[in-house]
C-alpha cells in the first residue's frame, strides 16, 4: 500500500488531471481535484495501466474523477458541457465498442473459413463438379481412373440453364434434356460374384454369372440416317431446321442420350444416369462381362447424318466438326463414369436378330467408324462378341450392306469358335447351337428379372426408329 501511494503517476495521466482541472472554476476546486484524482490513480488496477489501455483508462478515471467536482448549478463552459455529455453516454459507448468488436470478430473469421473451404475444393487435386458415381456393387478392380481419362483431368466447369461447359472444350446443350428412368440392369460375369454365386438355370455351355447394375458401362454410336441437306450457308435454314425437327423426333421417341448435329453442337436428350431406346437387339463384351440388350448399360450418342459403307469424314457427309465434338464428349462420359475403351463400340458392331441369329440388325456406323480420331481402339479389328460368345452369323444381304468387306474381327471370332470346337473335342454345328441356345436361356432370364423388378416395358421391345 505504501510502496503504491510513493509510487509516481504515469506523466500522461498527469497531464490528463491537469488539462482537465482547467474546467474547475476556482483554485480550491482544483486542488482538491488534483489530490482526488492522484488518489485514484493508485486506486485502479495495473491492469489499466497497459500500454495500448492507458490512455482509455486515465481519461476515464479523469473524467469521472472531475465529474465529482464541477459545481452543481449555474452557467456552465461548454467544455464542461461537452464532458458532462461523454459522462452520460460512456455506457453506450462501450456496449457499441464492444458489439462492434464482436460483429468484426466474427465477420473476419466466416471469411477465414470460407478462403479455407475454397482452397480445400479447388485444390487441383479434388475436382469440384463431376461426380462420379460408384455404386457399392462395383467391385470391378480396374475401376480406378483410365489411362489419359483421370476424373482430375476433366471437369465441369460451369452449369447454366442451357448449357453444362467442360474443362476439355466440351458443351453439352442441355435445353432438350428430359428423364426416362434410372438405369438398371445385369451384366452377365465371367466368375462368380459375392453377390451371385450362380448362373441362370438351363445353361449348357457358357456359364455367366449375373451381377445386378444402375451405371453405364459403355458408349454406343450411332447415325441417326435422317435425311441430309448439302452443307453449305445457302441452306442454313434448312440445316438448322432439320436438326430442331429431329431434336424433337428423339425427345418424344426417348431414343438417344445424345445428338451431335451437324455443326458439331453436342445435345443432351435423355441424362445420362437413365436408359434411352437406343439399342434394340444387341450384344457386347468385355474381359470381365457380356451386356446384352444395350439400352441400359450403355450410353447412346448419335451422329446426325446418313451412314453406308464408304461414309466419309466431310462436311456432306460426317462432318470434322461432329469428329471434333464426339471426340470430347467420350472423353468426358469416360472420365465421367469410368468408361473402359473396349467398352466404346457403334451400333452396327453390336446389333443382333435374336430370332435368326443373325448379326447387323441396324447397321449404322457397320463400317468406316473413326476410332483412331476418337483416341479409341479400332473395334473392327477385334472378334466380335455376338460371334465368339453366342455363335451369330451373318448372311448375303448384310455382306452387301458392308460394301463385301467383312470387318476383320468376325473372322477373328470365327476362328476363335472354331478352335474352341477343336479343343472340346465336338463338331462346330454342336458348339454352335449349344452357345445360341444359352444365349436365349440368358435374353429370358434378364427378360423375367426385369419384369419383377418393376413395371417398366422391357428393351428392345419399343420400336427402333432408326431405318434399317
Ligand atoms: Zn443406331
Amino acid at each position: 500500500m505504501r510502496n503504491q501511494l510513493t509510487e509516481q503517476p504515469d506523466p500522461a495521466y498527469l497531464k490528463l488531471v491537469e488539462d482537465y482541472s482547467q474546467f474547475l472554476p476556482s483554485p480550491a476546486q482544483r486542488l482538491r481535484f488534483l489530490r482526488s484524482a492522484l488518489e485514484r490513480y493508485h486506486r485502479n488496477p495495473v491492469a489499466e495501466r497497459l500500454w495500448l489501455l492507458r490512455q482509455l483508462a486515465f481519461r476515464k478515471t479523469v473524467i469521472e474523477e472531475l465529474v465529482q467536482h464541477l459545481p452543481s448549478s449555474g452557467p456552465r463552459p461548454i467544455g464542461v458541457r461537452f464532458i458532462y455529455w461523454l459522462y452520460r453516454i460512456r455506457y453506450p459507448v462501450y456496449f457499441t465498442a464492444v458489439l462492434l468488436l464482436v460483429v468484426v470478430t466474427a465477420v473476419t473469421m466466416r471469411w477465414v473459413g470460407q478462403r479455407l473451404v475454397e482452397l480445400a475444393t479447388f485444390s487441383p487435386a479434388t475436382p469440384t463438379v463431376v461426380v462420379i458415381e460408384r455404386p457399392a456393387e462395383i467391385t470391378k478392380p480396374e475401376s480406378t481412373d483410365l489411362p489419359g481419362y483421370p476424373s482430375a483431368k476433366i471437369w465441369l466447369v460451369e452449369r447454366t440453364g442451357e448449357y453444362e461447359q467442360y474443362s476439355n472444350g466440351c458443351r453439352i446443350l442441355t435445353e432438350y434434356e428430359i428423364f426416362t428412368e434410372r438405369r438398371e440392369y445385369y451384366a452377365f460375369r465371367r466368375s462368380p460374384t459375392k453377390k451371385n454365386p450362380r448362373f441362370p438355370v438351363g445353361v449348357q455351355r457358357l456359364k455367366l454369372y449375373p451381377e445386378r447394375m444402375q451405371r453405364p458401362v459403355g458408349i454406343l454410336y450411332h447415325v441417326t440416317q435422317s435425311d441430309l441437306v448439302p452443307f453449305t450457308s445457302k441452306f442454313n435454314y434448312s440445316l438448322r431446321r432439320h436438326t430442331k425437327a429431329l431434336l424433337e423426333y428423339i425427345r418424344q421417341e426417348k431414343l438417344y442420350n445424345y445428338l451431335i448435329d451437324r455443326f458439331g453442337r453436342i445435345y443432351r436428350i435423355v441424362r445420362d444416369e437413365d436408359y434411352a431406346n437406343h439399342a434394340g437387339n444387341s450384344l457386347w463384351a468385355d474381359s470381365d462381362a457380356i451386356y446384352i440388350n444395350l439400352n441400359q448399360s450403355f450410353i447412346g450418342v448419335a451422329f446426325e447424318g446418313w451412314w453406308e459403307a464408304g461414309v466419309k469424314v466431310n462436311p456432306d457427309e460426317i462432318s470434322p466438326a461432329q469428329i471434333h465434338a464426339a471426340k470430347m464428349l467420350t472423353e468426358v462420359l469416360r472420365s465421367k463414369f469410368n468408361i473402359s475403351d473396349t467398352n466404346c463400340v457403334t451400333h452396327g458392331l453390336v446389333s443382333v436378330n435374336p430370332t435368326s441369329y443373325l448379326i447387323g440388325h441396324h447397321m449404322d456406323w457397320a463400317t468406316d467408324f473413326p476410332f483412331k480420331e476418337l483416341g479409341l481402339k479400332d473395334k473392327y479389328l477385334e472378334p466380335t462378341p455376338s460371334i465368339s460368345e453366342f455363335a451369330f452369323g451373318y448372311d448375303k444381304a448384310f455382306r452387301e450392306a458392308v460394301g463385301n468387306k467383312l470387318w476383320p474381327g468376325i473372322a477373328l471370332a470365327e476362328a476363335r469358335l472354331k478352335a474352341e470346337a477343336a479343343d472340346l473335342k465336338i463338331p462346330l454345328g454342336e458348339l454352335k447351337r449349344q452357345l445360341q441356345h444359352d444365349f436365349a436361356v440368358y435374353r429370358q432370364w434378364q427378360k423375367d428379372m426385369r419384369g419383377q423388378d418393376n413395371d417398366e416395358s422391357a428393351e428392345g421391345q419399343k420400336p427402333h426408329s432408326e431405318q434399317d
